[in-house]
């Protein structure tokens, strides 16, 4: 079964293994942003913090309050980051949760391989989708299958396509319609247009591929789409070798900042309230810690809500911000967080298109929808990262991966158990049919036709 996928990508992941072993690419790899004065190698966080706990009844007390949880410092990991420094982790009994910042999402898959007691993580922030995937045992090494439970929504929006300079003025923005021809054009040149994601068969990889395809570019054929450390993709978008390349916030801001490119658009002008990063972590250390599990989901939540009181976010810039966390100059982080965004080109001010952790215009963000993975089961195939079995006979088979991955109910108890309202707990498990910006829509229920409605794909179907 994953032989197709193996073909694909696994020479793809084994670059990214590589990279993040080799110390020259410790500075700011894969999704991680540019750290002028620090080092991105360990940057753990251990000790507690001073919020008391509160009553916990004897029901709800954690098995645990030890955890270790990888992020990698993109504003994605912020309800993790917050929910240790606010002490919302510690309120429900997890006073010694450890945030482990990951130089890579390749070091992340390699850590959650081995579980804390190996020295690596129990889980964290992930790309989707990652953690089916080493269900699976599709990216781990010697394909061993590790089940993982995803267990909430970190985010939404937050994340951007940015383009080097060279191409200013050039038509490059969320339309293609006056630069097209003059990308194709390079196809079969010494230079074709270059575009870099930082982990293969993951959002940012879809989220790439879905802009370049809207516009009528295959970006299989069209353009050369690489997995390329961060490190290394502004070097080479700064020489100009790198036309492209997809990522989280502050990252493609900071592009624009430091004049080495411009945005061409944001993923929330592509597909409002997308469904982006996610919480999840090892199946074995969830069933041995059912109560801790839901401790960290409420520390989570009472983040994710304070996050999207934007009274919060200057406080919340100069947190993540810090030499521990992400370790640059908060100031980066401000605008964004308030859905005020310099493109280099054009200017966005809309709240609406922020990033978001609790609420968005379509309702929870938090809790995981299971029609949202299987968005990114349905892409995967879409491109050949899986066969195509898996949407056939009615998605069947994603089907069955999802039911075992995403834990849902889990959620929803801890949601319950720390008292949020009911209108703020879903009571579907699909939010239904999505819009996207170029009017194609993905009916959960209907994968197989969406993959037919669309005109660029790599899949036969
Ligand atoms: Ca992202």
């Amino acid at each position: 079964m994953s032989d197709l996928f193996n073909q694909i990508s696994r020479r793809k992941f084994i670059i990214t293994a590589g990279a993040s072993a080799s110390a020259i690419f410790l500075k700011g790899c894969l999704g991680n942003p540019p750290e002028p004065g620090g080092s991105t190698s360990s940057g753990s966080n251990s000790g507690t913090t001073a919020a008391p706990v509160v009553n916990i009844s004897p029901e709800q007390k954690p098995e645990t309050t030890k955890v270790k949880l990888g992020y990698i410092p993109i504003v994605e990991s912020a309800p993790l980051i917050i929910a240790k420094v606010k002490g919302f982790f510690a309120e429900y009994g997890m006073t010694d949760v450890e945030l482990a910042k990951q130089a890579s999402w390749g070091a992340a898959r390699d850590n959650v391989e081995i579980g804390s007691a190996g020295g690596g993580i129990d889980g964290g922030q992930w790309q989707m989708p990652m953690p089916h995937l080493i269900t699976e045992g599709l990216i781990t090494k010697g394909n061993q299958k590790i089940p993982m439970y995803v267990l909430c929504q970190l985010i939404t929006n937050g994340n951007g396509i940015a383009i080097a300079n060279k191409w200013a003025g050039k038509g490059v923005g969320l339309t293609l319609d006056q630069a097209k021809s003059a990308i194709t054009a390079l196809k079969s040149s010494s230079t074709p247009f270059t575009a870099a994601q930082t982990f293969p068969a993951v959002n940012q990889d879809f989220w790439i591929r879905y802009w370049l395809a809207a516009n009528g570019i295959n970006p299989d054929v069209d353009v050369k789409l690489l997995t390329v450390p961060a490190a290394q993709t502004v070097a080479n978008m700064k020489t100009g070798t790198m036309d492209a390349f997809s990522t989280g916030d502050p990252w493609p801001y900071r592009i624009v900042k430091d004049k080495i490119g411009f945005l061409a658009v944001l993923t929330a002008e592509m597909w409002k309230d997308h469904p982006e990063e996610y919480f999840a972590m090892r199946g074995d250390w969830v069933d041995k810690h059912p109560k801790a599990t839901k401790a960290l989901l409420k520390g989570i939540i009472k983040a994710q809500q304070w996050l999207d009181n934007f009274d919060n976010r200057k406080e919340a810039s100069e947190i993540l911000a810090g030499r521990n966390y992400f370790n640059l100059p908060a100031d980066i982080l401000i605008e964004p967080f308030q859905g005020n965004y310099d493109m280099g080109e054009r200017k966005v001010n809309d709240k609406s298109l922020a990033a978001y952790y609790w609420k968005d215009t379509k309702g929870s963000v938090s809790y995981p929808y299971k029609s949202h993975d299987l968005w990114f089961i349905t892409e995967s195939v879409r491109w050949g990262f899986l066969p195509k079995d898996y949407i056939e006979n009615g998605a069947a088979k994603a089907k069955a991966l999802i039911d075992q991955v995403n834990k849902e109910n889990i959620w929803k108890e801890a949601a319950q158990e720390m008292g949020i309202a009911a209108a703020d707990i879903p009571t579907a498990t699909s939010r239904g049919v999505e819009e996207f910006f170029d009017g194609v829509k993905f009916d959960p229920e209907k994968p197989e036709e969406y993959l037919k409605s669309l005109k660029i794909k790599k899949v036969a179907i």
